[in-house]
């Protein structure tokens, strides 16, 4: 029977690291800052950004939320990122996904000056990513998908790992965090897609299997290889009439079926969505520290 990771306990344990940072940072009269950018009215982005803000405020940043309505023009965002650039009480900026179709993210985003990137979406930190720069401000959700392998003990060295998906966000930086050299890197990596013909034959064959595609229990019992450590990225909704909203949470995993078979997995919730969280303000705090040498 396999063990679930308890996803919250380490986002605890980076939140604390985090604490003492801040700490540090304001005994020499510094206050980390986040600024998000919201465009519209979303709910699923509205409770995001709630969190993001809470968590903000729990660990004593300044938080900069910009709600901002769904008829707001490219130019006036491009000129509030500006703004946020030159604030020096902001050290962190992120525009929350998805924006109104009318609007160009990727312009958004190239707006952002790297160092305050701390998404890791900018083409300058996903190159340094990439190239295994040991200061780049990595993406949120692969960074803590390594973390949380890190606190199970569970090396990549080596080992045959299997990504679902290859976004922009998780699966394709992932796969740049996996293969950088160390215990938490070298994996022997394979990365699947839509396009992938028959996804059992080589998610069957991962000591290491982390699903990011969006697809409410798209992973059965019989894809996954006995023992294997399953790390689910997926949030999806599905249709629950016991549940006062009428829906609940579930990941890509089939988790039931699974964690009999599997060695460890995340659940969802309670996994890697509150690592996202907690490593979005660990690089706010690294950014800080990099744009006032503290
Ligand atoms: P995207 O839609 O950007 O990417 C999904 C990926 O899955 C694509 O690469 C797509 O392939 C692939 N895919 C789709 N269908 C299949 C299939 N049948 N078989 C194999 N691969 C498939 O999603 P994101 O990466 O942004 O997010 C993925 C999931 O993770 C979502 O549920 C999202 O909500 C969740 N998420 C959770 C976070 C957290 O903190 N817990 C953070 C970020 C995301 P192709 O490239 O060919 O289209």
């Amino acid at each position: 029977m396999g063990q679930p990771i308890d996803g919250r306990a380490v986002a605890q344990k980076v939140n604390a690291e985090t604490s003492l940072q801040v700490e540090r940072l304001k005994v020499n009269g510094v206050v980390p800052g986040l600024a998000v950018i919201m465009v519209g009215d979303d709910p699923a982005s509205f409770s995001y950004v709630l969190a993001k803000e809470k968590k903000a405020q729990e660990l004593g940043f300044k938080s900069f939320i910009y709600r901002m309505p769904p008829t707001t023009t490219q130019q006036e965002l491009l000129e509030l990122v500006r703004s946020c650039n030159e604030n020096a009480e902001i050290h962190g900026i992120l525009v929350q996904s998805p924006l109104p179709v009318a609007l160009n993210e990727h312009e958004l985003v190239m707006a952002i000056v790297p160092e305050k990137d701390v998404d890791g979406f900018h083409p300058i930190n996903v190159g340094l990513c990439a190239l295994g720069a040991p200061h780049a401000l990595r993406p949120c959700t692969p960074a803590g998908i390594v973390r949380l392998l890190q606190e199970c003990k569970v090396s990549t060295r080596g080992k045959r790992v299997v990504i679902i998906g290859r976004s922009r966000i998780v699966g394709l930086p992932l796969a740049h965090l996996l293969l950088q050299r160390g215990e938490f890197g070298d994996a022997t990596l394979t990365v699947c897609h839509s396009r992938t013909p028959d996804l059992g034959s080589e998610t069957r064959r991962a000591e290491i299997l982390i699903s990011a595609v969006g697809q409410a229990h798209l992973v059965k019992a019989d894809m996954v290889r006995p023992g294997a450590v399953v790390i689910d990225v997926g949030v999806n909704r599905v249709e629950d009439a016991t549940k006062p909203r009428g829906y609940r949470i579930v990941g890509d995993i089939d988790y039931d079926a699974v964690l009999p078979v599997a060695s460890f997995v995340t659940p969802v919730p309670g996994g890697v969505g509150p690592m996202t969280i907690a490593m979005l303000m660990a690089n706010t705090v690294q950014a800080c520290r990099t744009q006032t040498g503290l």
